[in-house]
């Protein structure tokens, strides 16, 4: 059975089928680098980590893009608040996302390009969209003339003859039609600028994308992703940019991931609602948010709390101790079947990547790998490595929730995968009966401020709050 996918473009589930056998290419939209990346961008930065991972665990060869946007306004307004050089801006803010990136356990792609790099690709492209009568200069400003695209809203669903009436409050009266936009923009006084046959200049945001996207997947390729919000106009343009050329479809599968709000409101930072993702990885290690993530399907709204947060914590700590607890209890008797779990698993995710589901399934498994763990017979050894197999393979390559998959910003790793090893080091301790070293571990730890509990499916730790 191939993986369905909610498929924007044609509002249907569709069977999700690669243009080649085996291979995908995927393109995310990726972050204006302005400022740290949020909580929201980080709820689809993730997602879309864990979408190539899951395709990856299902046997495809993935050619994973996403592009950094390195050229805005909001680059441009920062540079001049801080009298700095916008490439200072960006490239400052570049590096700081790639670091976070890396300390949520998102894994870099194939390609990161970057806007700037690319803006003699991006002149050639305008260049044959004018040349072929899909868009017009004007004053130094070149704009794609949505007239002559017969597509235009395909995938948004909007009606070209409702955006002209939409559009024509703020009219700009140089444009042929409201709706046309800008492909190319005459720089202001001061702003950075590249020479172009309009003269100095930059690429509009859209326009970026249309041309990386097929430079490094050709043009046509298998899944663009972004946040709903790109639906439009970002992704209805960026058809339109590059269709208008190539007459090909730009991606087949347009996947778009729901919003995350915070405390049921629009995050901002005017109600000062707003979290970086730096910010909630200083109190929650990236595994937790992970999972707090994970547990709502990809489409729909996702609230943020503190209150979700630390549940997560809670709930992932009872996976994490069966974890350490497999690779480190005694040789048992007992077995345990992994065979149906997986199947189970793979029948869950397939379903448009439901992520939900599939954690529902590795906690059915917990409960039975811990049952049979905590048995008088205990597990043999080789079901212990099965089990613990299987969760590397689905909650660590896939979901990156294990232990091992906490790193901290500067890449050192971190306490959790250390409290991981010493409390399963504690359960061998324990299940050999040695309570005295158990206790003067739990001792030690609490020393250090570490509160070691002991329950019936394990044992879970957490700082002591001063
Ligand atoms: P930006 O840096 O604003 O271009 O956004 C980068 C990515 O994050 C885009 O795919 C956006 O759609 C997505 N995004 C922005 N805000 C949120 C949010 N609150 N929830 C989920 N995704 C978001
Ligand atoms: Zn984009």
């Amino acid at each position: 059975m191939p993986i369905t996918v909610y498929n924007t473009l044609t509002r249907k589930l569709e069977s999700f089928r690669p243009m080649v056998d085996g291979e995908v290419r995927m393109y995310t939209c990726g972050p204006t680098v302005y400022d740290y990346f949020h909580i929201g961008n980080a709820r689809t930065f993730v997602m879309s980590d864990v979408i190539r991972r899951y395709l990856q665990y299902r046997g495809y060869h993935v050619t994973y893009v996403m592009n950094i946007t390195d050229i805005d306004d909001r680059i441009i307004a920062r540079s001049i608040e801080r009298s700095v050089a916008a490439s200072q801006v960006s490239d400052e803010y570049a590096a700081a996302f790639l670091e976070d990136c890396a300390a949520i356990g998102i894994r870099p792609a194939d390609v990161h390009p970057r806007a700037t790099d690319n803006v003699g690709a991006i002149i050639t492209h305008i260049q044959s969209l004018i040349d072929t009568g899909s868009a017009y200069e004007c004053e130094g400003d070149v704009y794609f003339r949505v007239s002559a695209f017969p597509g235009y809203g395909k995938l948004s669903g909007k009606k070209l003859e409702d955006l002209i009436a939409g559009a024509r409050v703020e009219a700009d009266t140089r444009k042929e039609n409201p709706a046309d936009f800008a492909l190319w923009k005459t720089a202001k006084p001061g702003e950075p600028w590249w020479d172009s046959p309009w003269g100095k200049g930059r690429p509009g945001w859209h326009i970026e994308c249309s041309v990386m996207s097929m430079q490094h997947l050709g043009p046509s390729f298998d899944i663009h992703a972004g946040g709903n919000d790109l639906i439009f106009p970002h992704h209805e343009n960026e058809i339109a940019q590059s269709e208008a050329l190539t007459h090909v479809p730009l991606a087949h599968t347009w996947i778009h991931f729901g919003f995350l709000n915070i405390d049921n409101e629009k995050m901002s930072k005017s109600l000062g609602n707003f979290f970086t993702t730096r910010e909630i990885l200083q109190k929650y290690p990236a595994t937790t948010v992970r999972f707090f993530y994970l547990q709502t399907q990809y489409r729909s709204p996702l609230n943020f709390t503190q209150e979700g947060l630390d549940a997560a914590r809670t709930g992932l700590a009872r996976l994490h101790t069966l974890y350490a607890a497999l690779r480190n209890a005694p040789d048992g008797s007992g077995e345990c079947a992994i065979g149906p779990y997986e199947e189970r698993f793979i029948e869950a995710v397939d379903n448009d990547f439901n992520t939900p589901a599939g954690l529902a399934v590795i906690f059915d498994f917990a409960r039975e790998a811990n049952a049979v763990l905590h048995d008088a017979e205990g597990m043999s050894r080789e079901a212990q490595q099965a089990c613990s197999d299987f969760l590397t393979r689905t909650a660590g390559d896939v979901f990156g929730i294990l232990p091992s998959d906490d790193v901290t910003a500067d890449g050192s790793g971190d306490v959790h995968g250390l409290m991981e090893l010493i409390l399963g080091i504690r359960a061998k301790v324990r299940a050999e009966k040695q309570w005295a070293l158990a206790d003067y571990i739990r001792d030690g730890l609490k020393e250090l401020g570490i509160v070691v509990e002991d329950g019936k499916g394990g044992s879970t730790w957490k700082k002591e709050t001063p």
